[in-house]
């Protein structure tokens, strides 16, 4: 098992899978470079005394389709590392090799589209040799893909002996970061789970009762625990084939001594609306034509000092409609208690579409102590599956 920041990469040439799958505007220039950003240090660090050759996907292009070209990241590659980066405008075969053959120490090559190749998300191996060829070193550092057995992000591996694979600093990050939410010996370790549905974090939720302290639920899934629980929701987001699994959540929660926290009070509207009028109620005890959009003060009192009092916290998932303005106290104060309880010197992960969306919308992502940007692959590792991209590289 190899470190990247001790791993000596001189005279050698690496292949680094990166996610350079940003944003581009109509003019095709790169509206988010952070995962561009994210890519940096290791490409940094490779060129030190190496050279590296990035190769990554950009959309879902259907063979080649110049509208999907990787080239647009060309420039902001240059101007985040200061250096120039040689393009390469087929992946495979004669081009990409006799560019990564002429390829010197200190420079950076950049590949075109992989997914310009059916092969790659196939994982077709002829392919990720094809790859491998390239290079005497294989860096995965695309964790936003490591949950897909693609060509590049965990076949490639095969053709690499232990020696010659390893993680970039993002992937490093990430693995550290979930590990220490699933593996901590600190306690007590607490999940916030939130977002719209139950059917969509079930399996999250059944394999953190075994590793978590405190679970408190929060969001539109709330009402399906509610309704459960023969409370009142009115007409609050409900998924009736879920209530089964909702009460069976109860009792394992019970069973296994983990203490679920749901909503006390919740935040009406009479539509789902920004517009909307609102009221406040209890959270079981919502009036017909009445929808839950948010937690109430008396949950964020209480999640808050749950919250507060734990030494790693989880969140994954907005405790209400934190789009809509009338919506989102709820989320932002969540987003607070993290920041307070990071102060405090508790480790504090966001993860997840949403919730990394409502953290950087209140500005508060360098508060907290990670936040992932692994998307579906930071989920499924919460629901306890080996990723591919993981799995491929000894740890
Ligand atoms: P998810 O992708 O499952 O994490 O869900 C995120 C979405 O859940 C956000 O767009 C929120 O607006 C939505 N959401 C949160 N709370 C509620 C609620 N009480 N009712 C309906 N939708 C909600």
């Amino acid at each position: 098992m190899f470190k990247i920041d001790t791993f000596d990469f001189a005279g050698k040439k690496a292949i680094a899978r990166v996610d350079f799958n940003v944003p581009l505007d109509e003019n095709f220039v790169v509206t988010d470079d952070t995962r561009i950003r994210a890519a940096v240090p290791t490409i940094r660090k490779v060129t030190e005394n190496g050279s590296i050759i990035l190769m990554s996907h950009l959309g879902r292009p259907k063979g080649v389709t110049e509208k999907y070209s990787l080239k647009p990241v060309i420039s902001k590659i240059e101007e985040l590392t200061g250096k120039k980066v040689k393009f390469a405008t087929d992946c495979i075969g004669e081009i990409a090799e006799k560019a990564a053959a002429d390829l010197k120490p200190g420079e950076i090559l950049l590949l075109e589209n992989l997914r310009f190749y059916a092969e790659e998300e196939k994982g077709d191996k002829e392919f990720a040799k094809k790859l491998a060829k390239l290079a005497d070193i294989y860096i995965n550092d695309a964790f936003g893909t490591a949950h897909r057995a693609h060509a590049s992000t965990a076949v490639i591996a095969d053709f690499y002996d232990d020696n010659h694979k390893l993680f970039g600093y993002v992937m490093e990050g990430e693995l550290h970061s979930l590990d220490q939410v699933l593996r901590s010996t600190k306690k007590p370790v607490t999940a916030i789970i939130g977002g719209a549905k139950v059917s969509s974090k079930i399996t999250i939720i059944e394999n953190l009762l075994q590793r978590v302290d405190n679970l408190i639920i929060g969001g539109g899934m709330t009402f399906t625990f509610v309704k459960a629980m023969g409370g009142k929701i009115g007409s609050s987001l409900v998924e009736d084939d879920y209530i089964e699994t909702a009460k069976t959540v109860i009792a394992k929660a019970k069973e296994r001594g983990v203490k679920l926290y749901l909503p006390v009070d919740s935040v009406n509207a009479d539509k789902f609306a920004a517009d909307a009028n609102v009221a406040f109620s209890a959270i079981d005890q919502i009036p017909d034509g009445w929808m839950g959009l948010d937690i109430g003060d008396r949950t964020i009192q209480l999640f808050s000092e749950v919250i507060e009092r734990s030494a790693v916290v989880l969140w994954n998932g907005p405790t209400g409609v934190f789009e809509m303005e009338k919506f989102e106290k709820g989320t932002v104060e969540i987003a607070k208690s993290l920041v307070k309880a990071t102060v405090k010197g508790a480790f504090t992960l966001v993860g997840g579409g949403d919730s990394v969306a409502a953290i950087n919308k209140y500005g508060m992502e360098t508060k907290v102590s990670y936040v992932s940007t692994g998307g579906g692959a930071m989920l499924e590792f919460l629901e306890g599956k080996v990723l591919p991209g993981v799995a491929c590289i000894p740890r």
